[in-house]
């Protein structure tokens, strides 16, 4: 969103600016919030302000909760630079410049490798923006390598098969299983500690016999994780999917 003739800001108590936006297409009111640039509210074109505004007065509690979120997560990402030591299971980060002005990525013979324009800063979003895309890359594809065979021989050894298995990028969730034993795990599980991931695999193929978290489901889950399900689930929160 660019500032324009449409915007307008306005002040809010505990808050502070909050702009807003008019757009033809919205047929809502909408809050969005962005590291960095503040609060933004769409609303449909002929939408008097006041109304958009009581809006915003109403949702307060939840903006000022939601904003603390994500600026914390946004402060908790790594910054990527030439001198960070990065690596992921199978390749090593390595940031490198040349006098071309694009962003380059090649990924092969256990590299990430971005090279990035003589100029740039390393603290320019859009620099930080191409090499974390570029570890997602390699992520992936380390996730796709191992998670499915991982789970397979799990599921092997503790006797619960399941019908198929995707690995995907999910901001929120770990894995999932459904209905009919479809088990979709989240390719971040790659950069978890062991311990965790291997938690995640055991607890998808939990789900295969046990379609809730109700208790059946948990002895399940502390047989196949000696009595530590509880536990490794509490560990796994201080981890994001979103966060890296
Ligand atoms: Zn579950």
């Amino acid at each position: 969103m660019d500032p324009g003739e449409n915007v307008q800001s306005v002040e809010f108590s505990e808050i502070g600016p909050v702009s807003f936006v008019r757009k033809r297409m919205a047929r809502n009111i909408r809050i969005s919030i962005k590291p960095g640039k503040g609060v933004w509210v769409t609303l449909p074109l002929f939408l008097p302000l006041a109304t958009a505004a009581r809006f915003v007065e109403e949702k307060r509690d939840w903006i000022i909760r939601h904003r603390l979120r994500i600026e914390n997560r946004h402060a908790d990402r790594t910054f990527f630079d030439e001198n960070l030591n990065f690596q992921t299971l199978d390749h090593k980060l390595v940031i490198d410049r040349h006098q071309a002005k694009t962003i380059k990525t090649i990924i092969r013979n256990g590299e990430i490798r971005v090279t990035i324009p003589d100029f740039a800063k390393t603290e320019d979003e859009r620099v930080q923006h191409a090499v974390r895309k570029a570890v997602l890359i390699g992520w992936r594809m380390e996730a796709e390598r191992y998670l499915p065979e991982w789970l397979k021989t799990l599921s092997d050894l503790h006797a619960l098969p399941f019908a198929s298995v995707s690995v995907r990028n999910n901001k929120t969730r770990w894995g999932s299983c459904s209905r009919d034993n479809r088990i979709s795990l989240n390719l971040h599980l790659i950069r978890l500690p062991r311990h965790l991931s291997e938690y995640v695999l055991l607890h998808e193929l939990c789900h295969t016999v046990h379609k809730n978290h109700q208790q059946a489901f948990w002895n399940r889950l502390n047989e196949m994780t000696g009595g530590n399900a509880k536990k490794l689930d509490k560990e796994l929160d201080h981890y994001s999917p979103e966060v890296f």
